[in-house]
């Protein structure tokens, strides 16, 4: 029988290469950009590699790096622009090791507390980026839409504690700009949406959330709205002071999703534009997308986690040993079992300091606006809306959806670069999605000369 739990030489002889794999990887500038194959081609190169005798880690790890690896495209690249990129600094990356290799629970303050009292720090910064009161707190978690999962569900428990009559159904008011998430999660909880229009800028406001609150079905209640602080199209914060205030009146829930834009609250030059972000009563920023940690890390937090932990607590015999003093992540979110994910990101922090975080956000805001001015000023191309964070979207004219089709798999096909198209008021269009302090303007000038 090999014994699969014990340090011998050859495990050493192994840890060795996965370190020197992984360190490689991180130190590489640029990765090569990579890019999906297909099953069959996956099936050639790979085939089957679980067997009875296994095949020995230096043979898998050695199919990963020649095989694997590169069927998957580095989201990190400095010229990945599609969706939303990632870019880990190194110090977070790194400590995603470590995190791996500890076997942290990130459940309960009886097993973590380490490892939580370090993430509650990271959370802590977040909240008072946003402005949140000092009771505050919350939950890292898988992304934004395990996020705003959790934050619903709070939302509606806590409606329905205080609700006398219960409606024949509850609803959320969302706009359409809002993440597709949204729409999962109340297909998971069995709720409605009611969807607000935007204005004219493409914003939420405070009047289209009223009005879709007083014009819910008969028998159809609103115990939640769900603004967006960076739509992840455009990147557009809704009108969070209005909207909050209409909130406030009605006792309605304010959920913030800033999975994407969250991460502009550190930087000044946008901050203003986050004004009433302070009154939500969930708020989800995803540290994955543009505070550079690695996958996958999502903070949630709550203005009254008391109202959160009502939620989502699970009871069991086996649990009563938790109950006690201590933060118990898993109080706040529809998780029991957690990787202490919010680590990377607390390590980089307190590494680099909170300043080095603004000036990259920051950084990356003034390369989309250099770019956006470039595009503008280009007769081929149009800017469909000055950027209001990180996004740029814009139209090579002329152009039909497969032209942007064949020219977005030219681009990767080439190693350059990942620009997908997406389509904005119903006609394609193209977005430079810049998360990365390492993308370069003159870089994303090459790629507008492809068009
Ligand atoms: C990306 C995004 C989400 C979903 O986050 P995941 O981490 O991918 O689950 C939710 N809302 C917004 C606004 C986003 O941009």
């Amino acid at each position: 029988m090999t014994d699969m739990h014990s340090y011998d030489e050859s495990t050493d002889e192994l840890a060795w290469q996965i370190f020197r794999y992984a360190l490689n990887r991180v130190r590489l500038d640029p990765p090569p950009l990579d890019g999906p194959r297909s099953a069959a081609e996956l099936d050639d190169a790979v085939g089957s590699t679980i067997t009875a005798e296994g095949l020995g880690g230096v043979r898998a790890l050695q199919l990963f790096t020649d095989e694997l690896a590169p069927s998957c495209i580095s989201t990190d690249h400095q010229r990945y622009l599609s969706f939303v990129p990632t870019a880990p600094t190194e110090a977070a990356a790194l400590f995603d090791v470590v995190v791996g290799a500890s076997s942290l629970y990130g459940g309960s303050w009886l097993e973590g507390a380490g490892a939580v009292y370090a993430e509650n720090q990271a959370l802590r910064w977040l909240a008072d980026l946003a402005g949140l009161p000092p009771e505050a707190g919350g939950v890292f978690l898988s992304g934004g839409t395990a996020g705003n999962l959790s934050a619903l569900v709070a939302a509606r428990h806590h409606v329905r504690s205080v609700t006398e009559h219960q409606p024949r159904r509850w609803a959320i008011v969302a706009a359409s700009s809002s993440h597709s998430s949204v729409v999962a999660a109340a297909e998971v909880m069995d709720v409605d949406i009611i969807e607000a229009t935007v204005d004219d800028q493409r914003k939420l406001t405070g009047s289209a959330v009223a009005a879709a609150i007083e014009n819910a079905p008969s028998g159809t209640s609103v115990f939640a709205v769900v603004a967006t602080a960076g739509t992840t199209n455009l990147g557009i914060i809704d009108a969070l002071e209005g909207i909050g205030e209409v909130c406030s009146r009605s006792g309605v829930w304010l959920h913030v999703d800033a999975a994407y834009g969250g991460a502009a609250l550190a930087a000044p030059s946008v901050r203003d534009d986050f004004i009433g972000i302070e009154r939500a009563d969930s708020l989800v920023v995803d540290p994955h997308k543009w505070l550079f940690a690695p996958y996958d890390c999502a903070a949630l937090l709550y203005r009254n986690p008391e109202i959160a932990r009502a939620a989502h607590t699970q009871h069991a015999a086996y649990l009563d040993a938790l109950v006690g003093d201590g933060w118990n992540p898993s109080d706040y979110a529809h998780v029991l079992t957690r990787r202490a994910r919010g680590l990377p990101l607390w390590f980089s922090l307190a590494t680099h300091g909170t300043e080095a975080y603004c000036d990259a956000v920051e950084h990356t805001i003034s390369m989309a606006q250099e770019i956006a001015a470039e595009i503008d000023a280009d007769e081929r191309l149009e800017l469909i809306v000055d950027p209001p964070l990180s996004i740029v979207a814009f139209r090579r004219k002329g152009w039909t959806a497969s032209e942007y089709g064949e020219w977005s798999q030219r681009l990767l096909d080439s190693g350059q670069a990942f620009v997908t198209p997406t389509s904005i008021d119903g006609e394609p269009a193209l977005r430079f999605c810049i998360v990365s302090p390492r993308t370069r303007v003159e870089g994303l000038r090459l790629i507008l000369d492809t068009l």
